[in-house]
């Protein structure tokens, strides 16, 4: 049997093959995954595919697809020493990635090939450009010169500005986020339909955040039952009231880390959806989407936004996420971040 890691890296292989196959090259990518040196190979894969000379197989508008492996671009590219691959790591000393490296690539991205069909820049620990180096970057990724792509590499990508993240078509090459709870599914599923279908106005955003609490509490008197069942509480009623105190700290411990792990997980579902969202308004974004099975849902909002909107949505909703982990009041957080959403 397939590990889930392999299962996911070929996913993730097989999605961006089928998007050369139908000519469809994003300009910026973002490889995740656990580990650098497998993300560095899957950029030299596709650095490789779009400059073979002689590829077994070509796209309908000549992308290639199959890359030969033997010939002079291909050694090249492998060995790291075509002109027109470019590459940025982060520093050795500081392990970062500073302004003057950003500028360089920057500058390099923005000349013409000098022999190769596509320029590519490959961004290695991308989550370690410091901040200007990343405000450097950004008009680049908003509008890169043509015949050229950016691959960013990244092992840690809570680190990257949410203006850098929502600009990448982003594949995950590593064991990535396991498959979603069953009942997180089926909420966003709901949750979905309410929003494609949903008028203007408050009242409909309101009975979003209305679903989403509902659900929330049902989880954690979920939680609760099945923490407290198995707590010793339950079977030694005798105890002193010492031990049944610290039993109790122990429960309620117990409890409000399950449930904040549980709430992670709807609202990153409702991340994933919004982006979705906005890969939706890109013209080569729909086929990467996380969930396809709701794609009219998902194509409605979209139709409703452009992508600058969508944009500033998943920034909007990466930041009441990380407002929950401070210790703001959860309900006040979810409306301010919900009603902020343009959906
Ligand atoms: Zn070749």
């Amino acid at each position: 049997m397939a590990s889930p890691k392999s299962a996911s890296a070929e996913n993730a292989a097989t999605l961006l093959r089928r998007s050369l196959e139908r000519d469809r090259l994003g300009h910026a990518y973002l490889f995740l995954g656990e580990e650098m040196p497998s993300l560095e190979d899957a950029a030299l894969g596709l650095a490789r595919a779009l400059n073979c000379e002689t590829p077994a197989s070509r796209s309908p508008g000549g992308l290639g697809l199959d890359p030969c492996h033997a010939c002079s671009s291909c050694r090249r590219v492998s060995g790291r020493l075509h002109p027109d691959v470019v590459w940025v790591h982060p520093t050795r000393k500081m392990r970062q990635i500073g302004v003057d490296q950003m500028r360089e690539i920057i500058h390099s991205m923005s000349l013409k090939p000098m022999e190769a069909r596509h320029k590519v820049g490959i961004i290695a620990g991308a989550d370690r450009m410091n901040e200007s180096a990343a405000n450097a970057f950004l008009k680049t990724l908003e509008e890169p010169p043509k015949r050229s792509v950016l691959i960013l590499l990244s092992t840690e990508p809570h680190r990257l500005l949410d203006t850098i993240l929502s600009r990448c078509l982003r594949l995950n090459f590593g064991t990535g986020s396991a498959e979603l709870d069953v009942g997180v599914t089926h909420w966003l599923a709901e949750f979905s339909t309410a929003t494609a279908t949903a008028g203007e106005g408050l009242m409909p955003r309101y009975r979003l955040l209305g679903s989403l609490l509902t659900s929330l509490a049902a989880r954690k008197e979920q939680i609760e039952k099945s923490l407290e069942s198995s707590s010793p509480m339950s079977r030694y009623p005798d105890a002193d009231s010492d031990q049944k105190e610290r039993w109790e700290v122990e429960l309620s411990a117990g409890v409000e880390a399950e449930y904040r792990r549980s709430r992670g997980e709807y609202l990153g579902a409702v991340q994933w959806w919004l982006r979705d969202i906005l890969l939706s308004t890109l013209p080569a974004g729909d086929q990467f989407l996380r969930f396809p099975q709701w794609a009219h849902n998902t194509q409605t909002v979209a139709a409703r936004l452009n992508s600058e909107r969508a944009g500033r949505n998943l920034e909007v909703w990466e930041r009441t996420q990380r407002l929950l982990h401070t210790n703001v009041q959860e309900a006040l957080a979810l409306e301010v971040g919900l009603l902020r959403l343009q959906l």
